[in-house]
């Protein structure tokens, strides 16, 4: 099933916790996200947001050229977290399967981009959470000062 047919038969979010998953969907400079470059920024690293490594592949949320890490932050919900992705009661099999091809999808374009050469490390969004951002700061840190 490609994800395009998945998106045809998308549900209307009929529920009002399905839509607030989806209202909730952690968009480029959310909160922690803007936090967690903030840290980075004060550690003296620099880097680019945004950063699409080459064409068909996914936008890095925080890239470091030079050392060719890029970071991608994924969320919870969207990303299939195995600690916090919950399927909806509402059309929950066709969540499922939508998060199912998300998943899919990154692994491979994860696999693609390490091929070419890319240290690929991805956060997940409870990751930035202020208990954990600091061991997600080290974590990069430790990766791009290697
Ligand atoms: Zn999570």
């Amino acid at each position: 099933m490609s994800p395009l047919s998945i998106r045809t038969r998308a549900p209307r979010a009929s529920s009002s916790a399905v839509r607030r998953k989806m209202q909730a969907v952690p968009r480029t400079d959310s909160g922690p996200e803007i936090l967690l470059r903030r840290m980075l920024h004060g550690a003296g690293l620099r880097f680019r947001k945004e950063f699409q490594a080459s064409s068909g592949m996914p936008r890095a949320d925080i890239a470091f050229v030079g050392p060719r890490v890029l970071v991608f932050v994924d969320g919870c919900f969207w990303h299939g977290c195995p600690k916090h992705f919950e399927q909806p009661k509402t059309n929950g099999s066709w969540w499922l399967e939508k998060i199912g091809a998300t998943m899919e999808r990154d692994r491979r374009q994860t696999k693609l981009l390490r091929r070419n050469g890319w240290h690929v490390i991805r956060v997940w969004e409870h990751e930035l959470a202020p208990q954990s951002l600091g061991v997600t700061v080290g974590r990069i840190l430790a990766r791009v000062k290697r």
